[in-house]
Parts: C-alpha cells; sequence; structure tokens
C-alpha cells in the first residue's frame, strides 16, 4: 500500500494539542494500529471535518494516511461513535479516564499494533460513561492492561516458597519484585510490601480471564477496592518508574 493512500481506523482520542493558527496534532489508540500520532490540517477551523470530534476520550471513525519516515500520519477526517460526555462532565470519571489515558499514552510505542488493548480501553470508557463505580473500573482495566503490555504481576503463587494461594494463609504484594509473598516467606523482610487478601487475590485473577462483556459482574467489597488500588499504583509507579501524575487527582 502507498503511504499515500487513506485507510479507515476505529480510533480513540488520547491526546490533542495545537499546531500553529489552525492544525491540530493528535495522538489516537487505534483498533488494528494501536497508537498513531496525526496532524489534522485545518482542525480549528473546518467545522465540518473535525468540530467537537478531537476531543480528548472521543471515539471514532477516521481517514487517515499511515505515517512514513517518523512524520505524522494525515488525517483526512473523522466521524464521531461516541463523545463519552460524562468522562468530561463527572470528575470521578474523568479523573479516572485520565489515569488510564496517562498510562496509555506511556506504554505504548507508534504503530505497534496490539489487538487486546483497545477493546480493553472500549470497554473502560464505556463503563465509566454508563455508570459503573469508577474504581472498579479503573482496578480491572489496570490489571488487564498490565497483562496486556507484557507485565503482568505474579499473583498465583509464593516467590518465597512457590506454593499456590492457601485458604489459610496471608499474602502480601512485594512491590520490587512484582508478585506476591505469603507471610511465612515475608517475615524479616524489609522491602516494601502491600497486604492482599485471599478475596481481592481471587477477584484481580478472575477479572483476568472474565471475557470483557462479563466483567461488569465482578464486585470488590469496599476493603479490597482499596488494597487493590494500592497495589496498582505502587506496581505502576515502580513498573514506569515515575509517579503517575493523573493519579494525584483520584479520591
Ligand atoms: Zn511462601
Amino acid at each position: 500500500m502507498s503511504p499515500k493512500q487513506q485507510i479507515e481506523s476505529a480510533a480513540i482520542v488520547i491526546d490533542c494539542r495545537d499546531h500553529g493558527e489552525s492544525d491540530s496534532i493528535v495522538t489516537f489508540f487505534c483498533e488494528n494500529l494501536g497508537r498513531l500520532t496525526g496532524i489534522a490540517k485545518g482542525a480549528k477551523r473546518s467545522k465540518k471535518r473535525f468540530v467537537n470530534k478531537l476531543e480528548i476520550f472521543s471515539s471514532l471513525r477516521i481517514r487517515h494516511t499511515l505515517p512514513e519516515n517518523n512524520r505524522l500520519a494525515f488525517i483526512a477526517d473523522a466521524e464521531l461513535l461516541d463523545g463519552f460526555l460524562n468522562l468530561r462532565e463527572k470528575i470521578p470519571c474523568y479523573t479516572t479516564a485520565s489515569v488510564i489515558r496517562e498510562l496509555t499514552l506511556q506504554a505504548t510505542k507508534e504503530v505497534e499494533g496490539d489487538e487486546d488493548l483497545y477493546p480493553l480501553l472500549i470497554w473502560a470508557f464505556t463503563s465509566l460513561n454508563t455508570g459503573r463505580t469508577p474504581d472498579l473500573a479503573l482496578i480491572f482495566f489496570l490489571i488487564r492492561f498490565f497483562s496486556i503490555i507484557g507485565y503482568g504481576p505474579q499473583l498465583s503463587c509464593c516467590q518465597g516458597c512457590g506454593k499456590e494461594i492457601l485458604p489459610a494463609e496471608n499474602y502480601s504484594f512485594l512491590v520490587a519484585s512484582a508478585g506476591i509473598c505469603c507471610d511465612k516467606c515475608c517475615q524479616g523482610n524489609p522491602a516494601e510490601k502491600i497486604k492482599l487478601s485471599q478475596g481481592t487475590l481471587r477477584s484481580l485473577s478472575r477479572a483476568l480471564i472474565q471475557p470483557l462483556e462479563q466483567l461488569n459482574r465482578l464486585q470488590l467489597s469496599g476493603n479490597s477496592r482499596q488494597e487493590a488500588l494500592n497495589f496498582l499504583h505502587a506496581y505502576g509507579r515502580r513498573l514506569f518508574q515515575r509517579e503517575i501524575v493523573s493519579w494525584t487527582f483520584l479520591q
């Protein structure tokens, strides 16, 4: 296919910034291509082609070229599929979607297709937009996200003794080694650890294998939510070796 040839992609806007007087540089996460950054010429003037469409979090169908030689793709036009308006209007939804956006930008490279991340993003934004508890959407997104990008934490057996999870045992997540450890093996280990109860571990494991369309059926108690969020936050910071800026704005 010639680089100038235009193709269509389903895409979510994950970043948008002004470029000169009238253009915008937009980063999408596309269904088949993964992350794609392109220039939308005249985006700030063209009422018909782009108005109200290039908003962050919007789901679109775009017509575009493929980027060549590290240059930007050319975005010809866009059709709005879902504006996910609640993500912009409700603060808890916005802050949660912002964490998801920040980590997606952080963890992906241009045009490295990934068939699992696009449906997960659509699931997360749809869940938030339709009133799903933001905490739960974030927890289930993140546990699958880490696995999709190839850095799923080890939650099925103790890193010390190698035993699978035992009903009578307590576990903590060791942040530095990205896995769980039973109380016996943890004793005296000064490394940063976060308690993960059996219920939390079971729910997180289930969230990894549940079909996406059934993920909203999973529930977590308030205590488990807090444990899971603490663990996912610490793990994300450790993985990317930096603070997750938008996490600061979560409750
Ligand atoms: Zn152990």
